[in-house]
């Protein structure tokens, strides 16, 4: 199950360098692709506003 970024995100940018399989995309909110993320857990580790959770 990959992970999910909330409306809360500021689209800071912190995140997308911490995603290994480059999964996460730049937009007014980030998007996470669901086929590519391998639910590491990194990027939300980074968030400042806790926007990114894993799926459900
Ligand atoms: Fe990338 Fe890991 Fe975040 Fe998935 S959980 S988007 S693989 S950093
Ligand atoms: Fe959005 Fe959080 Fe990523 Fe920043 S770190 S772009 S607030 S999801």
């Amino acid at each position: 199950m990959a992970y999910v970024i909330s409306d809360e995100c500021i689209a800071c940018g912190t995140c997308i360098d911490e995603c290994p399989v480059e999964a996460i995309s730049e937009g007014e909110i980030y998007k996470i692709d669901p086929e590519l993320c391998t639910d590491c857990g990194s990027c939300a580790e980074v968030c400042p506003v806790e926007a990114i959770a894993p799926g459900e």
